[in-house]
């Protein structure tokens, strides 16, 4: 089947009416357990109101998240996918790298360690702010979550530092900002070994957000690792990018996923934000994920 027939978005003559019930897969999305706002329990309520049939709950660094979803999409009859959106480094910069369908048991210890070092990374993110005079109090956040610069940016919300997350992220905690501190070392090689090693299909997220290199170069190598899909569906991807991305996994025989990266509503929601089930993706993208986590059992 061409990627084209896979999709339910596309920009067909608005006199067609394309079936609705096939286009309801969200592969992407965040909840209080890493930098998400709203709970698992939230999320699984929206993703119904949205028309979601299958939801991936793909937190960073951390799968805590997967048992309230569980449990609360039952009574909808919704699928969760569960999932994981790995912190790693490719060139020094930040890679992204999705799993989906991880062995709960063997990922658990070593995310334990990567959840640990996002702790230790915001403290030294609070650290660099008090040294350049813009204290910050973080809020208690247990063990079993994983902090982010979100979290960052709220706190310098919250202490009248800045007037916007946005402002946060330029002034301070991008890439290039004073406070920034890197994830502690982990390459995409590494990542994607450990979630195949966990039965995990691992998916290089958005690779058009990646700062670090060239796309069509990068690809050969985290492919040569393990790499099994490209989340070629992406708020950030422009439709061209997406044609390029299907090329790409046409050619190196990868899957293809694609999600809405949601991250729970805006303070001030406005027409044209991201929301869940924003891409109206196929299910059957899903079917061919599980093919590949079946092949790895
Ligand atoms: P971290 O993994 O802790 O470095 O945080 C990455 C998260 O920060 C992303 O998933 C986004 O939600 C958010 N983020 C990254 N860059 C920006 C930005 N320039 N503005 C707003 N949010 C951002
Ligand atoms: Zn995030
Ligand atoms: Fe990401
Ligand atoms: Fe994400």
């Amino acid at each position: 089947m061409s990627a084209l027939a896979l999709l339910g978005r596309h920009k067909v003559s608005p006199h067609i009416t394309l079936p609705i019930h096939p286009f309801m897969l969200e592969l992407h999305c965040h909840t209080t357990f890493s930098d998400g706002t709203l709970t698992p329990q939230q999320l699984v309520e929206r993703a119904v109101t949205k028309g979601v049939k299958a939801l991936a709950i793909t937190d960073h660094d951390t799968i805590f998240g997967w048992q309230e979803a569980r449990t609360a999409a039952v009574p909808h009859g919704l699928e969760i996918v569960p999932g994981i959106e790995l912190s790693t480094t490719y060139n020094e910069r930040s890679m992204h790298i999705l799993g989906f369908y991880p062995d709960p048991n063997k990922l658990q210890a070593p995310l334990n360690d990567r959840i640990q070092g996002r702790h230790r990374r915001a403290q030294k993110m609070v650290d660099k702010l008090t040294e350049l005079g813009f204290p910050i109090e973080l809020p208690a956040m247990p063990g079993s979550m994983a902090p982010g610069r979100p979290h960052i940016a709220n706190a310098l919300l919250a202490a009248g530092h800045v007037t916007s997350q946005q402002e946060a992220f330029q002034r301070f905690i991008g890439d290039h900002g004073p406070a920034y501190v890197p994830y502690e070392k982990f390459t995409a090689q590494e990542g994607i070994e450990l979630l195949r090693r966990c039965g995990a299909v691992p998916v290089w997220a958005h690779p058009y957000l990646f700062r670090g290199g060239i796309v069509e170069e990068i690809l050969p190598e985290l492919v040569e690792a393990g790499l099994m899909g490209v989340e070629v569906y992406h708020p950030h991807h422009s439709i061209s990018e997406e044609r390029v991305l299907e090329e790409l996994c046409d050619r190196y025989d990868l899957l293809m996923t694609g999600g809405s990266d949601y991250h729970g509503p805006q303070p001030k929601p406005k027409a044209g934000d991201v929301d869940l089930n924003s891409l109206h993706l196929s299910l059957e993208l899903l079917d061919r994920v599980k093919q590949a986590a079946a092949s790895l059992n």
